[in-house]
């Protein structure tokens, strides 16, 4: 235990998500879909001083663990990320995000006309692109704000 992660309160099951981008932790937040009005437990460190990013955020999230999709999409905005997760207060298993081909659900493709926005049981689906991701069913790219992109669910 580092003076860094003492900064945060531990958690006693849940899921951690270290080493995201300083200033990124609400977007992380918004890709999981909690706004807080679920109850969900959380606590946030930001811009805590990292080694490896300079700056980089932790967010610690009781009773929950992330799926893949939601995997995929972090990964997008935070490529250093490491998922850690926590039983009895212990990290139990811990990996790094790593970057998808294509990620489904979880972003909305941005064209109103796309078959995914209309009120069809098709799932969004993107390829990974360099930069940005493509709707694989309209080939709409987006390239800069992947986070506002996110399904608000
Ligand atoms: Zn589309």
């Amino acid at each position: 235990m580092t003076d860094t992660e003492l900064r945060v309160s531990k958690i006693e099951n849940g899921t951690v998500i270290d080493h995201v981008p300083g200033g990124e932790a609400l977007t992380v937040l918004a890709i999981l879909g909690i706004d807080g009005s679920g109850g969900e437990v959380v606590s946030i460190g930001m811009n805590v001083p990292s080694d490896r990013l300079g700056k980089k955020d932790i967010v610690k999230i009781e009773g929950r663990e992330l799926s893949q999709a939601e995997v995929d999409v972090l990964s997008l905005i935070a490529p250093e990320a490491t998922i850690n997760i926590v039983r009895a207060f212990e990290v139990i298993e811990k990996h790094h995000v790593t970057r998808p081909e294509t990620v489904r659900g979880v972003l909305s493709c941005p064209n109103a006309n796309c078959i995914t926005t209309e009120n069809e049981p098709v799932e969004s689906r993107f390829d990974v692109l360099d930069a940005g991701v493509r709707c694989v069913y309209c080939e709409t790219i987006i390239d800069g704000s992947i986070a506002s992109h996110i399904h608000s669910t």
